[in-house]
């Protein structure tokens, strides 16, 4: 309750939430010093653009991942991060791999597959039985990993973001709608690179559900339309190399294929 009316005591606030320009200053949000782009994703069988507000992760939302990285997943409620917007990187055709940069500063680079599901609304403390009312549609999508660096925040109780929200570190493959495909409770998530199966599991295996994890985010932050959330990673996770091609699908959401140069 304070949050809320926090929230909207402030006209910064409440701008932020609904995604205007504007300020308290009462300067004509249409005379910035500069124009920046928007990250987009294509939605399928339409011309339209989904435009990105936020990208959040969940952590550890597969029991064999969990256990791989060392953790009782029957004890621990879900834990969330996030990437910038602009770390997407549209990889939507199988036949042509989109080039993604290998990135500075690491020796370690992980991928992790991941279900993807894309907001068309939001709010706070959102019941997990109207959850699915504000999902636009679903994508798939790789939340790469400078391993080495996020270890070393965790060794040393630091934030995880030089690890997790580097520049691409979000390649992603088209928007399925909802109001096409339905709310995919279920179907093979599989990653393979250079053609050999590295992660394969089913979307039965999330141990929050796509509903749970956006009514226990909401509690955590107001959602919004445009918010990307990557639902966590099967296990598998291993480290990829330049010149390595990583391909990955989940049934009904599409595919995400992209080269590391
Ligand atoms: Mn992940």
């Amino acid at each position: 309750m304070k949050r809320r009316k926090l929230l909207s005591a402030s006209a910064v606030g409440v701008a932020a939430l609904t995604g205007c320009a504007s300020d308290a200053t009462g300067r004509d949000p249409a005379r910035a010093a500069f124009s920046v782009a928007r990250p987009m994703l294509p939605v399928v069988g339409t011309s339209e653009m989904f435009p990105i507000r936020r990208i959040y992760c969940i952590g550890r939302n597969y029991a064999a991942h969990a256990r791989e990285m060392g953790h009782d997943p029957d004890r621990e409620p879900p834990f969330f991060f996030t990437k910038p917007a602009d770390a997407i990187v549209i990889c939507a055709d199988p036949a042509n791999p989109t080039k993604v940069a290998y990135p500075s500063a690491t020796k370690n680079l992980h991928h992790e597959m991941e279900l993807v599901v894309a907001l068309k609304s939001g709010g706070t403390d959102i019941p997990v039985d109207k959850a699915l009312d504000h999902v636009f549609g679903y994508a798939v999508g790789l939340d790469m990993t400078r391993r080495d660096l996020q270890n070393q925040a965790k060794d040393m109780g630091r934030p995880w973001d030089m690890g997790k929200g580097f520049d691409q570190s979000a390649p992603i493959g088209e928007i399925f709608p909802a109001s096409k495909i339905g709310h995919p409770a279920k179907g093979t998530i599989q990653l393979d690179v250079n053609g050999k199966t590295r992660q394969k599991s089913d979307l039965n295996a999330l141990i929050w559900s796509v509903p749970e994890t956006i009514s226990y985010l909401s509690g955590l932050v107001a959602l919004a339309a445009g918010d990307l959330i990557y639902t966590g990673t099967p296990d598998g996770v291993a480290a990829v190399v330049k010149g390595d091609t990583l391909a990955g699908f989940v049934d009904g959401c599409g595919t995400v294929t992209c080269t590391l140069v």
